[in-house]
């Protein structure tokens, strides 16, 4: 049988396991197989001992059979196989309903992995994943000195794999016949890398953790050049996707927009907005990413590029986060624009367009009206959250979409809106939370990056403290007397709590609690409501206080919003509905209560709430944390760096990075199995770099031919999903 990487494991393994793995595990191919990679290894020596385990442990045991009974169940039908196991330090018991194993009987030793759990007191396994020693096949992988343990399923154990990889290394004319490199030679031989074959041998059947790094480190290259050919695949597909152009034009809603800024452009914004009205004027859709500094400015880069677009006929669609962020975008755009957003309006400028509001709470009347304005192509300007993105919302012309603060707007969402113009827009998505360059050259590996440093002059700046209520409690009191010295002053303050209060339940939950770290469960958290009631009744008593949370109405928030911006309420007590974009720039206070409650990035977007005027601000990180605790450190470490872009770094490595790429990355459905974008960064800057020096050869991929293969693989896998869903 001649066999090769696209051979079915049905083929090769017989139609029972190959159904299996092709059912519990997706693995369908000779290649699934071989790049599905050991979980871990267990050394002969490390082997759990069994008067060490304790109730939870994972862990894989060597033991002795020392007794098998098998009994019928009363209660149920069926029979119960209990064996008792013992390794000369203890013992325990396994469990099996309805499970007979001919070789598992006294005196045989085996390997037994599983969740140790308890019965009347006694350690055992129910149903473990189980490796019996004995024949003289097996003695060979007994020896080894690292078993590999791998994903395994239910039917499908990690011994089932282990044996079916053997066979696999073993098949045909062999493991070199099998494969072929997708590495050309000169990339190999110059970055020092293993071939293929080795890889594989010594990755499924190592002798030494060298063994394993040597191995794993040539097959991440796999991983990292598939996957930057496959972004570049994509960039250059959406390059060649017919778009319309939107040039600028003199004396229409751009022009009327830059006379009524209130300020002069920062170089940073001036220099983007160039780079936009540009490619804007293409008609090759952008695809661009804007990350700029809390506070940089970004809303009216992207005002200024949606008003050329409407300037050239089209209609421009901002998509916010949050309906509190829709509303103030809504209310922001129109002020500057005046009579030129009312257009069709009685004291509108018939010359205008009209700025409409679309979110998810709109009443059934505004809600067909505010459509229809869309549909028709009355609206020039449509902000909305991602109500936005739902059927039946339609464009006459959309020719540009702004995504405001979503660092994890996923390529699906961006295709969602894309589709509702006749052709693809222009799509510009704004983040504050820096990406850091390895999710940058991955995940929005398929975009151009610009970014926005520098914060308009004349900033007070931020100055934050951390306030450690173990170490400094007189602090606290400190901090509510700034509050009240601002106020007296004419400002205002926000503070901010974890949690909304009263009832408790899943609607309390802080609505973008995203990111947090795990705390220890000392005390719930502070909450608005009591927070609200003990200042104004303590140290804040004779202050205008107000509450804003998410169980309020779309309306009461909006309403308090604007009590806030108008400087009728003093200070404001929130939960994180306040997190991003809100804008009040007479605001220079913020307390944060039980800041240890928050990531790293999270705080750095409260921050930014406050100083956003020409008055200096002050954050006040309140927290229970030991101040040389690690949760005291990493606050330590927010207040003393006032750079998105180092904070994105530590907060990548507080969280976990499946959280930092969403869901959907994380797992086997990633493609990605052994590259980590935490510590890879070189690798993947190396592997990027490669690729364009392929691609930009006369041949490109044509000249790799095994390169070309692992790419179209991985581009009709199911799972290039996560490039969609990141
Ligand atoms: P972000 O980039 O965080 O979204 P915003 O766009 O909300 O920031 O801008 C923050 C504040 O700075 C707003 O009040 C905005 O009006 C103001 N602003 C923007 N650009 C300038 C500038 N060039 N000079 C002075 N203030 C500016
Ligand atoms: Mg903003």
């Amino acid at each position: 049988m001649s066999v090769t990487m696209q051979t079915p494991l049905t083929r090769v393994l017989g139609p029972k396991t190959g159904e299996r793995m092709a059912e519990q595990l997706e693995l369908h191919t000779v290649r699934d197989l071989l790049r599905h990679y050991p979980r871990r290894y267990a050394r002969r020596g490390e082997m759990a001992r069994l008067d060490d385990l304790q109730k939870g442990d994972r862990v894989t045991i060597l033991a002795q059979v020392t007794r098998v009974s098998s009994r019928r169940m009363k209660q149920r039908h069926g029979t119960i196989t209990e064996v008792t196991v013992g390794d000369g330090a203890g013992s325990m018991s396994l469990v099996f309903f309805n499970y007979k194993h001919a070789r598992l009987v006294e005196g045989a030793w085996g390997m037994f992995a599983g969740t140790v759990g308890t019965y009347n007191g006694k350690l055992q396994f129910t149903h473990p994943d189980m490796h019996l020693i004995s024949g003289d096949t097996e003695e060979d992988d007994w020896a080894r000195a690292l078993i590999p343990i791998y994903p395994a399923s239910k039917d499908v154990s990690s011994w089932v794999i282990q044996k079916s990889v053997k066979t696999l290394l073993g098949a045909g004319g062999g493991l070199a016949e099998l494969v072929e490199d997708p590495l050309p030679e000169e990339i190999r031989s110059r970055h020092g890398l293993l071939s293929l074959p080795a890889a594989l041998l010594d990755i499924h059947r190592p002798t030494t953790t060298e063994d394993v790094e040597r191995a794993a480190h040539r097959l991440k290259w796999d991983e990292a050049l598939t996957l930057q050919l496959t972004l570049a695949a994509r960039r250059r597909a959406a390059a060649l996707e017919p778009g319309t152009a939107r040039p600028r034009r003199a004396g229409g809603l751009l022009d009327a927009v830059d006379a009524a800024l209130p300020f002069t452009l920062t170089e940073g914004q001036r220099d983007l907005g160039e780079e936009l009205a540009a490619e804007l004027s293409r008609d090759q859709p952008m695809h661009r990413l804007l990350q700029g500094e809390v506070g940089s400015g970004k809303t009216v880069v992207a005002l200024r590029a949606m008003a050329q677009v409407v300037d050239a006929g089209g209609q421009a669609a901002l998509l916010a986060p949050t309906e509190v962020l829709a509303a103030q975008h809504a209310r922001g755009i129109r002020e500057l624009l005046g009579p030129l957003g009312r257009a069709g309006e009685l004291d509108g400028d018939p010359a205008g367009t009209r700025v409409t509001l679309l979110t998810g709470s709109l009443k059934a009347g505004p809600r067909r009206e505010a459509r229809a304005d869309v549909a028709e192509g009355r609206a020039g300007i449509v902000v909305g959250t991602h109500a936005l993105l739902q059927e039946g919302v339609e464009f006459a012309d959309l020719g540009l979409v702004v995504v405001d603060e979503q660092h994890r707007f996923g390529v699906e969402q961006r295709d969602a809106l894309r589709a509702k113009g006749s052709r693809p827009p222009h799509v510009l998505v704004m983040t504050a939370t820096p990406i850091p360059r390895t999710v940058a050259m991955t995940v929005y590996g398929d975009l151009e990056v610009s970014t926005l440093r520098q914060l308009p002059s004349g900033r007070g700046g931020v100055s934050s403290s951390v306030v450690p209520l173990h170490d400094r409690p007189a602090w606290l009191d400190r901090a509510w007397q700034r509050v009240r010295e601002e106020v007296a002053a004419g400002r205002q303050a926000y503070v901010v709590c974890p949690r909304i209060g009263e009832t408790t339940g899943a609607d309390d939950e802080p609505e973008d609690a995203d990111g947090a770290p795990p705390t220890d469960d000392r005390r719930p958290p502070l909450a608005v409501l009591d927070v609200a009631e003990m200042l104004a009744s303590g140290p804040l008593a004779g202050l205008r206080l107000d509450v804003l949370h998410g169980r309020l109405t779309p309306e009461e928030k909006e309403a308090r919003m604007r009590a806030f911006a108008a400087r009728e309420i003093d200070v404001l007590v929130a939960t994180t509905v306040v997190e991003v974009g809100v804008d009040v720039p007479n605001a220079t206070v913020m307390v944060v209560m039980d800041a240890d409650r928050f990531g790293v990035s999270q705080l750095h977007q409260l921050r930014g709430r406050v100083a956003r005027g020409k008055h200096a601000g002050l954050c006040l990180l309140v927290t229970e944390a030991k101040v040389d605790s690690t949760t005291g450190q990493r606050l330590a470490s927010v207040a003393a760096t006032s750079d998105g872009f180092e904070l994105a770094r530590l907060d990548l490595e507080t969280r976990r990075e499946g959280d930092v790429l969403g869901a959907a990355q994380s797992g086997r459905r990633s493609g990605i199995r052994l590259l980590s974008l935490l510590e890879d960064e070189e690798l993947i800057a190396t592997a990027r770099a490669e690729t364009t020096a392929i691609l930009a050869t006369e041949r490109g991929l044509a000249d790799h031919p095994g390169l070309a293969a692992e790419v179209a693989a991985l581009a009709t896998d199911e799972r290039a999903e996560w490039l969609e869903k990141a």
